[in-house]
């Protein structure tokens, strides 16, 4: 009926410690685009939650106990399993989350990239030796795995989200139990029939889906065999899980909410800046995290600006993500679409103007027309809130500090950009902007081999690069005494 070169990569159940497991009840999982059903998948809960904690734990120790070249393999594996079935997955993904094909492809590539990454870094998993204060003493530093990991994961990126944590933690050697987003669980079940291919071993991975968030969230958060909780989302549910996870002081990783700011200074390429603003807000409908959520620009270059990046947005073509030529798709529900259409009307009455966009379409209730906003300003809801929609407020300012200023004036610090050519001006903003990430000439920052990650309220602790790992290890100091003759 979906056209896969594979249909056993749709999956139905939740899998645990290497096998499907049925429940009494379904979630229907349905098409963004068409409101159609795609699948009906069993609605697993707090049990299964548990025994996907102990399938993990059960694991852990032939899995932490092979060598880094032996899950390497594994991992390298799986990689090339999911690279083999993109077509597919990239089809599961349109269909359950919406976003053009081209684009769900390229999140296939982007999260088995972090799978082949890290099959590469397990290996470098170096500890220290530490000169001693005392000759009869020597200090040797090793790192091991934490134990088991759980994460819970949102809809915007299906897929990515779950191998950004996966690859890192399988590689340390933990073990992992992912509960992903409701609307979007068949992506992580098609990577779970592809561990099982690739032979990750029974219990190392771990798939639950269901959609009693709180209690199955309980038991990630709170369970005294789980060492080490991941969690991207919204900061407002971060902020609770985080609470949580204090009982049982586990270590916390959070990938949460942002505001990012795109700063279009008077020396920028006004071309290169249109580009990147138009892909930094509009991919994926503008519902990622680092999408661009404020547009600042230079009071001198205001006007041709907006002027060239109407005309940008305008070529933008709205659709069902699976139908050729489509390179924005629908928002994952009406009810988002309703959010989003709120803070356009708020900032209306507050003086902004609409410029183009936020018009009804007869696509169908989850989709909202590309939109700009003019004369937007910081004290505005729509620049105070993670917009999560394909609307570009726009704001002026006068000179360097007023852009940091105004940009840095949020409690979110995951990504910024800006666009400028003038090298004394890239470092000052470089280092003045209080955020994790910072895309300087460029609008798409996000690869394997980069830590990502946000400052302030928008979390803790870095995913992919070199540093990713660090989440996911113990650092054990050995101190050797007795040395002396
Ligand atoms: P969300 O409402 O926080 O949900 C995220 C996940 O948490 C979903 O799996 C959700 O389950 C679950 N959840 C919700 N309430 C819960 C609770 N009380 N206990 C346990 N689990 C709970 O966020 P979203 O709307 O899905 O995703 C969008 C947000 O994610 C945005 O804020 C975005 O910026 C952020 N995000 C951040 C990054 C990053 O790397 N920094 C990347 C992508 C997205 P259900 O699906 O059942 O509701």
């Amino acid at each position: 009926m979906h056209n896969f070169n594979d249909p056993q990569l749709l999956k139905n159940f939740s899998y645990i410690n290497g096998s499907w497991h049925s429940s009494a009840s379904d979630i229907a999982v349905n098409n963004p685009a068409t409101g159609e059903l795609v699948a009906n998948v069993s609605n697993a809960g707090v049990a299964e939650t548990e025994l996907a904690v102990k399938a993990a734990k059960g694991a852990f120790k032939s899995w932490s106990a092979k060598s880094a070249n032996e899950r390497s393999v594994l991992l390298r594996k799986w990689f090339d399993l999911m690279m083999e079935n993109q077509d597919d997955l990239g089809r599961i993904l349109t269909l359950e989350q919406g976003k053009p094909l081209v684009e769900a492809k390229g999140e296939v590539a982007y999260g088995a990239a972090f799978l082949e990454w890290f099959s590469e870094e397990g290996k470098r998993v170096y500890g220290d030796t530490i000169p001693a204060p005392s000759g009869d003493k020597r200090i040797v530093v090793i790192k091991q795995p934490v134990g088991v990991v759980a994460a819970i994961t949102p809809w915007n990126f299906p897929n990515a989200m779950i191998a950004r944590k996966a690859a890192a933690a399988l590689a340390a050697g933990c073990t992992f139990v992912v509960r992903p987003a409701t609307q979007t669980p068949l992506s992580a079940l098609a990577m779970a029939e592809l561990a099982e291919r690739a032979g990750i071993p029974a219990g190392v991975f771990n798939v639950v889906v269901g959609d009693d968030a709180r209690g199955m969230g309980k038991v990630l958060t709170e369970h005294k065999d789980v060492a080490k909780f991941t969690f991207t989302g919204s900061t407002a549910v971060g902020k609770s899980l985080i609470s949580q996870c204090a009982s049982t002081v586990k270590k916390v990783s959070m990938e949460l909410g942002g505001n990012a700011p795109f700063i279009v200074f008077d020396d920028a390429d006004l071309d290169a800046a249109v580009s990147g603003a138009l892909i930094s807000k509009y991919r994926n409908a503008g519902q990622t995290c680092v999408c661009t959520n404020r547009v600042l620009v230079q009071e001198s270059v205001l006007a041709e600006f907006t002027e060239k990046f109407v005309e940008a947005v305008k070529g933008l073509s709205l659709g069902n993500g699976l139908d050729e030529g489509v390179t924005i798709g629908p928002m994952i529900t009406p009810q988002a679409v309703g959010d989003v259409k709120k803070l356009i009307d708020e900032s209306i009455s507050q003086g902004a103007q609409l410029i183009l966009g936020s018009n009804d379409t007869d696509l169908g209730t989850s989709f909202l027309t590309p939109t700009i906003l003019t004369g937007v300003t910081n004290d505005m809801a729509i620049a105070n809130n993670e917009i999560f929609g394909p609307v570009s407020p726009i704001m002026s300012f006068k000179d360097e500090s007023e852009a940091l200023a105004i940009a840095n004036d949020t409690e979110y610090g995951l990504a910024a950009y800006f666009y400028s050519r003038d090298i004394g001006r890239i470092w000052r903003v470089a280092e003045g902007l209080e955020f994790g990430m910072i895309g300087i000439n460029e609008g798409i920052i996000s690869n394997a081999a980069a830590p990502f990650g946000g400052m302030k309220q928008s979390g803790n602790g870095r995913e992919g690069s070199k540093y990713g790992l660090d989440d996911f290890l113990e650092i054990k100091y050995l101190c050797m005494g007795g040395l002396d003759k």
